[in-house]
């Protein structure tokens, strides 16, 4: 399948299996259009093993992924995965400037000292009224993608990974996040691991792929492999998805000349995208929330 998986992680982050050139062999034995590299950016302002590399693990990433886009040039691109939370904008903007990623993924996994995708920290939804965990999730999304630091947004709607689904629509805070982000000129990935979490279904929602296709945001794929077999799982299924939308092409990344960072370019579905495509088994398919 000619499309390219940006989201993907290694042994780092002390969560993912497999070395950077493993998911690399796997994303090219898969015929994949390219690949980025996109661990955890050292987690902020309190390392936790469990959740990202050390700080002092940053110089040694880049470094490994370096040596691979020499290897595969225009083919790998070193990326990273960054946490959004307010109290750490300006430390996490520096550690960027500081390295040379071609992309960036920003991400809210945290409501102040919440971790609300960690399975370790599940029981706080009961504590929770699960309306302002919505609407305070989203505000935070918007915020990523007005804050001018990211290339593209990480699983737009994780705030369902475990089921939990607000009482009411959204339709207001969601259509003011789709115009955020549209003015943001951020990307969007299609992220299939939520197909094989509680919740079943790819990030985001079919409902929230037309408002974002309406508004012209344009999308880009990602698996959120953690082991190198799953690069590139259930795309498919998510070109499906796309295209429900209204989606007729999406977004890569190109080599800059003379070794300056990728820019992005648009490039149409061809015939071999479109085949249909079911998720793998074990995984429960995609609806609109
Ligand atoms: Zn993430
Ligand atoms: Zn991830």
């Amino acid at each position: 399948m000619r499309l390219p998986d940006y989201h993907t992680h290694t042994a780092r982050c002390g969560h993912a299996c497999g070395d950077p050139s493993a998911y690399v062999m796997a994303a090219r034995s898969r015929g994949l259009l390219g690949i980025g590299i996109a661990d955890h950016l050292p987690l902020l302002p309190e390392p936790d093993p469990e959740l990202s590399m050390g700080l002092s693990d940053l110089g040694h990433y880049v470094a490994e992924v370096q040596a691979l886009k020499t290897a595969y040039p225009g083919y790998v691109f070193l990326g990273i995965e960054a946490d959004y939370r307010p109290h750490t904008v300006s430390d996490v903007a520096s550690i960027l400037k500081d390295h040379p990623f071609d992309y960036t993924i920003g991400s809210v996994h945290h409501l102040g000292a919440w971790g609300f995708d960690d399975p370790r920290q599940i029981d706080e939804y009961a504590d929770r009224d699960i309306d302002d965990v919505w609407t305070e999730y989203l505000e935070l999304v918007g915020d990523a993608a007005e804050s001018g630091l990211f290339t593209i947004l990480g699983h737009l709607d994780l705030v369902k990974k475990f089921g939990y689904r607000p009482t009411r629509t959204l339709a207001i805070e969601l259509d003011r996040l789709v115009e955020r982000i549209a003015r943001a000129g951020i990307l969007v990935e299609i992220n299939t691991a939520g197909l094989h979490k509680p919740v079943g279904e790819a990030y985001p929602t079919l409902d929230i792929l037309r408002r974002l296709w309406a508004a012209g945001v344009a999308i880009t794929f990602g698996s959120d492999a953690h082991r190198p077999e799953e690069v590139g799982r259930d795309f498919a299924h998510a070109v499906e998805l796309a295209r429900a939308a209204g989606y007729r092409g999406f977004a890569c990344l190109e080599t800059g000349l003379y070794g300056r960072r990728a820019h992005v370019r648009i490039r149409q579905f061809d015939a071999a995208d479109a085949s249909p495509g079911r998720p793998a088994a074990g995984s429960t398919g995609a609806s609109s929330s």
